[in-house]
């Protein structure tokens, strides 16, 4: 059999090989950690860094095609490894998709609107920021995710506070903008150009983490959903994209959508479709990198998604576990846990799907769920 490789091992490495694997294909991770939740499910296990060349020629080996996962991996180590295997998506977008500023470059090329911002990474920049950007946030242009580099500043003061405390590296000044909604789009697009795409999710975030996704008819409004599919589609058209890209948008209070940023990657937005639709978005990254036809992926439940954070696991020294018994003693409830140990707070150890008959009896039981679990109930719609 044939086998898919994949540079990355966390929670989307692992649902990957379980996509893979459930088809027939053996499996390959690259991850510096030897314990990581994609490498302890896989047939093969590298344990090593990314741009290591020895693993890179090891993988390249092992793997007939190779995938990514990880946000960061370096896009050297991918046109390295294309040298010798089909790799999907390529490095090129990778590459965009790490950089926020490169990122809203090719957004503004492909016709889609982002936030109104500025880049920064001189003090001459900053001295030029115009103040109809303020207040503002600041934001890393490499390596964020989580919210994490990213700061919000109200004055020139607290900008140039800002950006010494981000370490003065290459930033993007947005605009904050008044949010009606978030939402996200998971599209696939193989190597012959013929793409497919999950329904618009819409998204609630807590702290700058994803907390909740819901996806229904009427969670979003019509126009806002049908822009952001056709949007969706026109940059990854853009990239020459082949493999699953997710991208992130804004509904702003007049109904109006603006690009955030992308994933090149299944995302953590489009996990309901594990249990709410006859072809996951896992599975949809199998099809891309092994060339096989993709289908319309069709939904077949409501579906809300609650992510479990660390804090759940509470208890100082010793953390507790969930009380999953009384989760599952629930109806609709499909609990994924990535087999990570180290619960740290606001880290991402799994995740519950809820799914049911209508969108009412599926809120309910989500209500019902945060309850049990102490996670804060969401007001959506
Ligand atoms: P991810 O984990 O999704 O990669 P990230 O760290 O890259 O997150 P962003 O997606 O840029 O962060 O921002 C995190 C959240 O902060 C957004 O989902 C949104 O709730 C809020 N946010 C970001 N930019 C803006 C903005 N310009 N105006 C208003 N809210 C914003
Ligand atoms: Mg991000
Ligand atoms: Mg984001």
């Amino acid at each position: 059999g044939a086998t898919l490789g994949v540079m990355g091992g966390g929670q989307l490495g692992r649902m990957f090989v379980h996509a893979a694997q459930r088809m027939g294909y053996f499996t390959a991770v690259l991850d510096p950690d030897a314990q990581s939740p994609a490498g302890r499910v896989s047939h093969h296990h590298l344990h090593g860094e990314y741009l290591e060349t020895r693993h890179l020629a090891e993988l390249a080996r092992i793997a007939d095609a190779i995938t990514t996962e990880f946000e960061n991996v370096p896009a050297a180590a991918l046109e390295q490894l294309a040298v010798h295997r089909p790799v999907a998506p390529g490095g090129e977008a990778v590459a965009i998709a790490q950089d926020r500023i490169r990122e809203k470059a090719h957004f503004t090329r492909c016709g889609v609107a982002c936030a109104p911002h500025a880049v920064i990474e001189t003090d001459e920049h900053l001295a030029l920021v115009a103040d109809s950007l303020l207040p503002g946030i600041l934001k890393t242009a490499r390596l964020g995710y989580d919210g994490k580099g990213q700061l919000r500043v109200a004055t020139r003061e607290a900008l140039v506070q800002a950006w010494n405390d981000l370490g003065r590296v290459p930033c993007v000044l947005e605009q904050m903008l008044p949010l009606a909604a978030e939402c996200s789009v998971v599209v696939a697009r193989g190597a012959d150009g013929r793409m497919v795409h999950l329904p618009p999710q819409r998204n609630l975030h807590r702290d700058g983490i994803l907390a909740v996704t819901e996806v229904f008819d009427g969670v979003l409004p019509d126009a806002a959903a049908a822009q952001a599919v056709a949007s969706t589609q026109a940059i990854a058209e853009g990239l020459g994209y082949v493999g699953v890209l997710c991208v992130e948008f804004f509904v702003l209070q007049d109904g109006s959508l603006v690009v955030n940023e992308m994933a090149p990657r299944p995302h953590n937005s489009g996990h309901w479709s594990l249990d709410a639709c006859d072809v996951s978005q896992f599975e949809l990254q199998v099809r891309t990198l092994a060339g096989l036809p993709l289908a319309v992926p069709r939904q077949h439940s409501p579906a809300i998604m609650l992510n479990l954070l660390g804090d759940l696991w509470r208890g100082g020294s010793t953390p507790a576990e969930p009380d999953w018994t009384s989760i599952l003693a629930l109806p609709g409830m499909h609990l994924h846990l990535y087999g990570k140990t180290d619960a740290r707070v606001g880290r991402k150890m799994g995740h519950l799907t809820v799914t049911g008959p209508t969108a009412a009896a599926v809120r309910e039981r989500a209500l019902k769920a945060c309850e049990v679990l102490g996670i804060q109930p969401f007001v959506s719609a």
